[in-house]
């Protein structure tokens, strides 16, 4: 009866919320325990539901085009795309494509405290391990290296294709570029002898005599031009009878072989080649690790299976090689093996310390409302959001980002070194030490000759002693201080000075090299060391620091006047190629921070024309060079490097940041562009004709290089390399018809007259060029101080008075519009043909008088 009393009127009520909570709890309790068991699971979700956030954001906040940051390859995948389908929702797909496949967790996760002294105790221990890992840990695979022989071979058809043109808008251009499809043609890919496969090449030598003939064939095939590049069944036929040659065991170790940055996968990976390598250890007890060095070298997997075994098992216990890997070079600095093994994926983060760190795993990081003022406020260190790469860890991990071929291929054991080289001026403390940690975790060591940091004579304090003794410790890296700002250019070129390495690889000191970066770009430049390869430069979130991949098939380009953007290759080039998403792509322009260079070649290109100040034009001026003076710039998709790009410069520069660029731009023009420099200064550039407006320096010994170098005419680089681009030599050309006369302007003894209309008639062809002149061959039509007279000058573009403007006008479009200087005041006059069709004169302009209306037979530009 108690009981019931309580169970009555408000009593009643007070039983029942006591209960629901009672349940509330219960429930509360078992999702609390639910997730603490299930960290993992949980926080994989948790990436996945960030990253569509992220990708949502970027959905409903697509820049305007002009907003778009300088060199932002990201935003052509958010920009467009011909494909129909939203770019976000494409972009979404993949970011959590990749995070699906990358981060899955093996469930042991490390905590550790002090970040920066672990990185630098895990990567000690893990350099020497690495080394030798870097020899023998990977398998050979036959087919990817004649995949690469393939590739390598790519000789492109000219083709007509459409090309959706992405320009960022540069920070210094004075036109916006539009965004426009263009009816163009994809580049020729110049035949020239390319280094066959070797890994093939030594393979055959284990290989039977039918493999043998199969690679011949192959070979051949590959040589002929009209075959080349594009995989045919024969291939794979080859392909089939190497893999059928191949020992059984290997085939199944092969493809029980995972990646090894996959924590996971690793301990798959352990436990599949235990069992092989136990059933080899019957056959093969004496195995010691100085014969794996020497059986490497021919080919003989077995053993490099045996130390790939062991090495997972436990790295600390590998055996030293006898040879320190700098006495198996020779003299000349090349490997005296000729092996080949997969492209390592050696990660030193590929098991965080901390998990929860933020921005861990590329993650979107997030400012708390308590600190978004002071995040604000720091914004302007380094115009990208500093206060949150604080407090990411340097060493974060972030997602194997290439496409899955590229874990498979093969490279040479002999590949050259590299000098990673970064030049910086007052470069953000976290992002500095974040680009160092990523090469140091990330690069083979034996590649790895050393870190150059230069210094462009930074003015914050941390950049100096600080720096000297964080960076101290680490051996491999040397610090350059230049005793006064040089600028980029001749900051890089300090360090190229200084560099030991056969290879010398430009970073930007604000990017983080993903898994495996490092192989594909020296492979490349070791198949043929006039190769100049660039990195794909994916996007590090200037808002949120997060890594976004970017979309593949992306290639580097310009438009007038000199402008970087990215473009995709057309869908239809890359199915008539049969290109794969891990094949390198020609690249008429690099981008310009991230790239690697045989040294003994960028010598014998004259480096960069130290004449260039600061910052921007390099990358074109690298870029012409390379091209025209017999070598290649390719983009190489298995190497992946995060950038932060930044919408503006957070250094100072000497002089006006926009007269230096166009002064850069306008000795690249001068030396490199041929005719085509009229273009160039046709699209708003003018006024750097004038040379009391800038002094572009000497360019004498830029000239001669060229001379010296017989490097090929621009027209060649835009017929080969960018037939894209369109960049007709003239604004118009052919008859000058009069409206009001009927008839055509004509040069007859130097003077000018008109004509009965006549297509045949050299006389009366004149050209409006991009510099605005009215010419016949090397005479234009220049007004004269009498005021209304006008006459035949010899053109010199330097004179502004020679231009007219030409469809410039929306009220006078179709007039010549000439400036008069007249008794110290200049006069916007209009070109009128005398009522009797016998001269010209400078008149008043008026909108409707037919006598001053002229058309040219074929019009190029507007
Ligand atoms: N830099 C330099 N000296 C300069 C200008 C730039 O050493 O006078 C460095 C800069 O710190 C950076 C690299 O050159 O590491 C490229 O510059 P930035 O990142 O500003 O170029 P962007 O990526 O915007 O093209
Ligand atoms: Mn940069």
């Amino acid at each position: 009866m108690k009981i019931k009393k309580y169970f009555r009127g408000s009593g009643r009520v007070l039983a029942f919320v006591f209960v629901a909570s009672i349940l509330w709890l219960l429930f509360d309790m078992a999702a609390l325990r639910l997730s603490i068991s299930d960290v993992n699971s949980q926080l994989l979700k948790e990436l996945v539901v960030k990253e569509r956030e992220l990708a949502k954001k970027l959905v409903t906040k697509g820049p305007k085009l002009a907003d778009i940051d300088f060199k932002h390859p990201l935003e052509k995948v958010r920009v467009g795309f011909g494909d129909g389908k939203k770019p976000g929702e494409r972009l979404e797909k993949k970011v959590v494509e990749v995070y699906r496949k990358k981060w899955e967790f093996n469930g042991k996760v490390e905590h550790e405290k002090d970040v920066q002294t672990q990185a630098v105790a895990k990567l000690q221990l893990k350099e020497e391990s690495q080394m030798k890992e870097a020899i023998h840990l990977n398998g050979l695979k036959k087919e990817n290296v004649l995949n690469n022989t393939n590739i390598r071979n790519k000789s492109i058809q000219k083709k007509q294709a459409t090309e959706t043109l992405r320009l960022s808008h540069t920070k210094t251009t004075p036109s916006v570029v539009q965004e426009q499809k263009l009816p163009q043609q994809l580049p020729q890919e110049p035949k020239k002898k390319q280094v066959q496969a070797l890994p093939g090449i030594k393979m055959l030598s284990n290989a039977t005599k039918d493999t043998s003939k199969a690679f011949k064939a192959q070979v051949q095939d590959n040589k002929s031009p009209a075959n080349a590049g594009l995989p045919k069944k024969s291939n794979n036929t080859t392909l089939k009878a190497l893999q059928k040659n191949k020992p059984a065991k290997q085939d199944a170790h092969q493809t029980a072989t995972p990646t090894q940055h996959h924590p996971a996968k690793v301990i798959q990976r352990d436990e599949t080649e235990k069992k092989v390598i136990d059933d080899e250890d019957h056959h093969q007890k004496n195995d010691s690790s100085v014969q794996i060095l020497a059986v490497t070298s021919k080919g003989n997997k077995k053993s490099s299976q045996k130390l790939a075994h062991s090495a997972f098992k436990n790295p600390a216990k590998l055996q030293a090689p006898q040879e320190e890997p700098e006495k198996l070079l020779n003299i000349s600095g090349v490997r005296r093996s000729g092996g080949v093994h997969k492209v390592m994926a050696l990660d030193v983060t590929h098991k965080p310390r901390d998990v929860h760190a933020v921005g861990q795993f590329g993650h979107a990081a997030v400012v708390p409302l308590e600190k978004q003022e002071e995040s604000k406020k720091r914004w302007s260190e380094g115009y990208f959001n500093v206060f949150l790469s604080e407090q990411i860890p340097v060493d974060r991990a972030i997602p194997d980002t290439r496409p899955p071929a590229c874990s498979e291929n093969l490279v040479h054991d002999d590949l050259p070194t590299t000098s990673v080289i970064f030049c910086f001026v007052d470069e953000v403390w976290s992002t500095l030490l974040r680009s160092v940690h990523s090469v140091l975790n990330r690069s083979p060591p034996h590649l790895l000759k050393e870190i150059l940091l230069v210094d462009d004579f930074s003015t914050k304090d941390y950049l100096k002693e600080k720096l000297d003794v964080y960076m101290s410790q680490f051996p491999k890296v040397r610090i350059i201080r230049l005793k006064e700002r040089q600028g980029l250019i001749r900051a890089r070129l300090a360090g190229a000075a200084e560099a030991k390495g056969d290879v010398l690889t430009f970073l930007d000191s604000h990017v983080e090299c993903n898994v495996g970066w490092l192989e594909p770009l020296l492979e490349r430049v070791y198949q043929d060391r006039r190769k100049v390869a660039c990195p794909v430069i994916e996007v590090i979130s200037d808002k949120d620091m997060s890594y976004v991949l970017v979309d593949n098939f992306q290639r580097g380009i310009f438009k007038w006047p000199l402008v970087f953007g990215w473009s995709t290759l057309p869908e239809d080039y890359i199915k008539k190629n049969n290109m794969k998403d891990s094949d390198p792509i020609r690249c008429p322009v690099m981008a310009g921070g991230l790239f690697s260079i045989d040294k003994k070649y960028f010598y014998e290109l004259g480096s960069y024309d130290p004449g260039l100040d600061v910052w921007g034009g390099e990358n074109m001026e690298i870029s012409f060079k390379i091209w025209m003076c017999g070598g290649e710039i390719e983009i190489i998709p298995c190497s992946r490097v995060g950038h932060i790009f930044r919408g503006e410069n957070p250094y100072r520069f000497p002089k006006d940041r926009q007269k230096t660029v166009e002064r850069n731009l306008a000795r690249v023009a001068e030396v490199w562009l041929d005719e085509y420099k009229e273009v160039f200064y046709g699209y708003g550039y003018l006024h750097l004709l004038d040379k009391n407006v800038i002094d572009v320096g000497n360019l004498t010994e830029q000239i001669q290089l060229r001379k010296k170098l017989q490097c090929k005419s621009f027209k060649w680089y835009l017929d080969n390399v960018y037939p894209e681009l369109e960049a007709p030599l003239v604004k118009a050309e052919g008859l000058v018809f009069n409206v009001g006369t009927r008839k055509c302007l004509a040069l007859e003894k130097g003077s000018l007259i008109f004509e009965t209309c006549d297509l045949s008639k050299q006389s009366q062809h004149f050209n409006y060029s991009w510099v605005k002149t009215l010419r016949q061959n090397t005479s234009c039509v220049s007004p004269q101080s009498t005021r209304t007279g006008v006459a035949m000058e010899p053109c010199d573009n330097t004179k502004a008075h020679q231009r007219w403007l030409h469809k410039a006008n929306k009220i006078l479009p179709e007039h010549l519009i000439g400036e008069v200087s007249f008794r110290g005041v200049s006069q916007r006059l209009c070109l009128e043909a005398g009522p009797k069709a016998n001269s010209v004169f400078l008149k008043a302009c008026e909108s409707s008088n037919s006598f001053q209306k002229w058309q040219f037979t074929h019009y190029y530009a507007q």
